[in-house]
């Protein structure tokens, strides 16, 4: 497989980012290496420091074919610089899967001795495609992990804690299991098992698995289009249909639905909805409201982009489920 320049390295870097919803700003030229991003969302913003090469097999007759590594070169000196007040991130590219993996910046501080190279196995990386991420724990008590693209914005926000948390075998092993089935882990086992450094970031971790996993099924489930005016372009969100914190709401796909993010915040405010028979409804009281408030301008237009239903998943199991739309329309103060 063709190794990758520098500048297609980070692409794949920035990509990742803003595919998982975040903002990324530069703040080294594009394609200058390491990069240097801000990268905010809502209202978290940390600055990263990205050091990047691309994963390759070991080589060599005495290594093991299940051994690949990323090899340090090409740093202009023999350390890492680190990101003074921001994170840290040394990764590598697995362009056979598209998946990451990452390294404890932490443990390699020092000077870097001649030809240094950071391994990872071939199951980690295998196992983060399906499971999104995986763990391998390296010989010398060092965690690297791998995990594919759109969970990078959760890998950076909780870096050190993650990578920390293989220390203890218990905890190694409940990454694990989050790994495969992060619905399939309770808060208090986190509570449990986790140090209580570490407990916080875990947790997260896990909210991030569940939501990333719920997004891409909902999606998927649409055909990555809006199920209200049929837009493409990246600009969906998974949207429940029951909100998350409502008693009954559940992670199902049938509790979702694919929305643009313009017509999932007019979904929150109750300014549309849709009815057991998928019709859509704009709410005329609000639009009056508006209408008074001199804030109804391109309304027209609005409602021209509105289906008459919104687009159902071919997949019966996947459509929304009449009690969720309908406690949802109740909770929302609809009378339709
Ligand atoms: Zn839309």
């Amino acid at each position: 497989m063709a190794r990758l320049s520098k500048a297609e390295l980070l692409q794949h870097v920035e990509d990742a980012f803003r595919d998982g919803g975040w903002n990324v700003l530069y703040l080294s030229r594009k394609g200058e290496h390491p990069g240097r991003y801000r990268i905010c969302r809502d209202d978290h913003a940390f600055t990263i420091r990205v050091y990047i090469w691309n994963i390759t097999h070991g080589g060599g007759r005495q290594r093991s074919a299940s051994e690949y590594r990323i090899q340090i070169t090409g740093l202009g000196q023999d350390w890492f610089e680190p990101e003074i007040g921001g994170k840290t991130l040394i990764l590598g590219w697995w362009p056979n899967d598209e998946v990451f993996a990452g390294f404890d910046y932490r443990r390699h501080k020092k000077k870097l001795g001649g030809s240094p190279s950071f391994q990872v196995g071939l199951a980690a990386l295998q196992s983060a495609l399906a499971n999104r991420f995986a763990i391998h724990r390296k010989n010398t008590s060092e965690l690297a992990i791998a995990f594919r693209p759109d969970f990078l914005g959760a890998y950076a926000e909780n870096l050190e804690a993650l990578h920390d948390t293989g220390q203890t075998l218990r905890e190694e092993n409940l990454l694990a299991r989050m790994a495969l089935e992060p619905s399939g882990i309770a808060e208090h086992e986190i509570r449990e098992e986790i140090a209580e450094p570490r407990r916080w970031a875990v947790s997260q971790t896990r909210r991030a698995l569940r939501a990333l996993d719920f997004s891409e099924r909902v999606l998927n489930a649409y055909k990555h289009r809006c199920a209200v005016c049929g837009i493409q372009l990246q600009l969906l969100d998974g949207a429940h249909i029951l909100p998350v914190a409502e008693p009954g709401s559940t992670d199902e796909t049938s509790n979702g639905i694919a929305l643009c993010a313009l017509h999932h915040r007019a979904y929150d405010r109750s300014l549309i909805t849709f009815d057991p028979d998928y019709r859509i409804y704009v709410n005329d009281g609000r639009i009056e409201g508006l209408r008074k408030a001199g804030l109804d301008g391109k309304l027209q237009g609005f409602r021209s982009q509105l289906r008459e239903v919104i687009h159902i998943p071919a997949e019966k199991n996947h459509r929304p489920k009449q009690q969720f739309i309908e406690r949802a329309n109740e909770l929302r103060g609809w009378h339709i």
